[in-house]
This record gives structure tokens, C-alpha cells and sequence, in this order.
């Protein structure tokens, strides 16, 4: 029986920001001829994702934003909204796919039909604040996903790991002082958005991590400070903001994950469901840029997922 589900859609592919950003649809290509080279494709559920609803997006952006972002899309050619963050005619198309794949993920989990997800979509979201696009993303797909979770289906506890090299400050702004939603995250400091280090609420457990930190000491710190939170909030669903650009040959960063902290840190967030009494667990696509180590780390994070 497939357990995991893999969820995209060809709309986004459709978001450009420019020859030779790195972030660029042939991310998606190189994960998809991964899965496939590692005939991890016959073990799992594909879905297209869906679009999402602006009463979806609504809960963690404003209208106003929506319709900012709805009007800032060009006809024909790139917009930027900041040096590294713009917009191409298929953006929108890809934002609304890209936080629909987290809601279906979310629904799909949670009626029981799958036991978690991969996400597989672009543009990211964790540096989306309700009101603000940066750092390659729009719309806050993680947040959305966990707000559909708590809103929608009424889960009183959700957590989301966030193991990307940058810190997730769109998500932090979107959950700061929500008591519903735990956060643990690490990420290289100081380093883009320069935020994150500072933080106090008590729901945010962030863990600034300095350039040149390997594996070992990664797994260490989920160890004492993630685990203990995550345990203590007993949360019903949990996120991954699964970013790949803390892997040692991803030059976007500087820290030295491989494939095997990715699988370990994976079991440690499944064992925490299990031990909470379930298998819930989404995961979504944010960075990694460096195509042949981001598709062997997601292939390696799909495989833990499934149990294979
Ligand atoms: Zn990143």
C-alpha cells in the first residue's frame, strides 16, 4: 500500500525570475528525473494540486496583499518587487498551485487516505510575511497548509520544522505568539533575512546556527532543543518547511548537511507524530538550489517518509 503522496502540478513550472536565478523550474526537473532513476515513483500516490482559494490565503495574508500580488503580475516579460524576488507572467498560476498542493496534503492526511506528503511546488513560501513577498516567495505555503489545518479541520496543536538553510521569517510573522502553532527552526546566522536570532515568543524555538556547522552538531541541537519542544507541545499534525540548501554542496548556504541528516532528522519528526498518537506529517518544498544534491536529498527525505 502507498502510504506517501507526491504533489505538484505542471503550473509550477510556469514561474520564471530571470535566466539564471536559481530558483527555476529546473529544480522540479531534477527532482522528478530522481524519483524516477530511483524507481521511488512506483511506491508513491501522485495528486495534481489544486488551486488555492483566497478564503484559504485569507487566513494568513491579507486581501489587500492578495490583490497587490494579483495586480503586480506583468503581461509579458519579469517584474521585480525586490532584487531577488519577481514576477512572470505564470506566477500567480504557480503561488496558487504551490499553497493548494500544502491544503490537499493537509486534507488528504488528515481524512486518513495518505499517511504524509511531499510537496513538490515553486515558488516557496517561508519567507512570505502576511503582507510582504521576498526572498523568492509569495505566498506562504506552509502557513497556509497549517492554518487550513487548525481553521478548517480544528486541530488545537500543529508544529512545523523548518530545517532550511535561511531562517522562515515569513512563517514566524505569520504564527509569532499563536499558541496553536510551535515552530522549531535552525538556520545559518547571520545570513539573508538577518532575522530570526532575536525572537522571544514562546512558541518559536530558533536556533541560529553559525557557517561551517556539519551534521553532527546539527543533529545535537534537534536532539536537545527540537525534540523536548515538539514532545512538550504534542502537536495533532506536523509541517516540514523541507529546504535542501543546507546541504554541503549547496553554495546558496554554508552549512554541511547531507542526504543522511536529511533521513534522520525525517524519522525524528515521524517519531514525534507516533509518539503523539499519529502519522501526520506534510512536507513541503522551500530551497535548495544546487539541482544534483537537492534532488538526491529529496529522493533520501521521500524514502524516510515511506518507510523505504
Ligand atoms: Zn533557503
Amino acid at each position: 500500500m502507498t502510504t506517501t503522496a507526491f504533489i505538484t502540478h505542471r503550473d509550477c513550472w510556469l514561474h520564471d525570475m530571470g535566466t539564471f536565478h536559481p530558483e527555476c523550474s529546473d529544480r522540479l526537473a531534477a527532482i522528478n528525473d530522481r524519483l524516477i532513476a530511483a524507481g521511488l515513483d512506483l511506491y508513491l500516490s501522485f495528486y495534481d494540486a489544486p488551486e488555492a482559494t483566497p478564503e484559504q490565503i485569507r487566513r494568513v495574508h491579507p486581501e489587500s496583499y492578495l490583490n497587490e500580488l494579483t495586480s503586480s503580475v506583468p503581461e509579458h516579460g519579469i517584474r521585480h518587487l525586490d532584487p531577488d524576488t519577481a514576477m512572470s507572467p505564470g506566477t500567480m498560476k504557480a503561488a496558487l498551485r504551490s499553497a493548494g498542493a500544502g491544503v490537499l496534503a493537509t486534507d488528504l492526511v488528515l481524512k486518513g487516505e495518505i499517511e504524509n506528503a511531499f510537496c513538490a511546488v515553486r515558488p516557496p513560501g517561508h519567507h512570505a510575511e502576511r503582507s510582504k513577498a521576498m526572498g523568492f516567495c509569495f505566498l506562504n505555503n506552509i502557513a497556509i497548509a497549517a492554518r487550513h489545518a487548525v481553521d478548517a479541520h480544528g486541530l488545537e496543536r500543529v508544529a512545523i520544522v523548518d530545517f532550511d538553510v535561511h531562517h522562515g521569517n515569513g512563517t514566524e510573522d505569520a504564527f509569532r505568539d499563536d499558541p496553536r502553532v510551535l515552530m522549531v527552526s535552525i538556520f545559518q546566522h547571520p545570513f539573508y533575512p538577518y532575522s530570526g536570532a532575536d525572537c522571544t515568543a514562546p512558541n518559536m524555538v530558533n536556533v541560529p546556527i553559525p557557517a561551517g556547522t556539519r551534521g553532527d552538531a546539527f543533529r545535537q541541537i534537534v536532539t536537545d532543543t527540537w525534540m523536548p519542544a515538539l514532545r512538550a507541545h504534542k502537536p495533532q499534525m506536523i509541517f516540514i518547511s523541507a529546504g535542501f540548501d543546507a546541504h554541503y554542496e549547496d553554495d546558496m548556504g554554508s552549512i554541511g548537511l547531507v542526504e543522511s541528516d536529511y533521513v534522520w532528522v525525517t524519522q525524528q519528526v515521524k517519531a514525534v507524530a507516533e509518539e503523539c498518537g499519529h502519522k501526520n506529517v506534510v512536507s513541503i518544498l522551500e530551497g535548495g538550489y544546487s539541482l544534483s544534491s537537492l534532488a538526491r536529498s529529496v529522493v533520501a527525505h521521500i524514502k524516510a517518509l515511506a518507510d523505504l
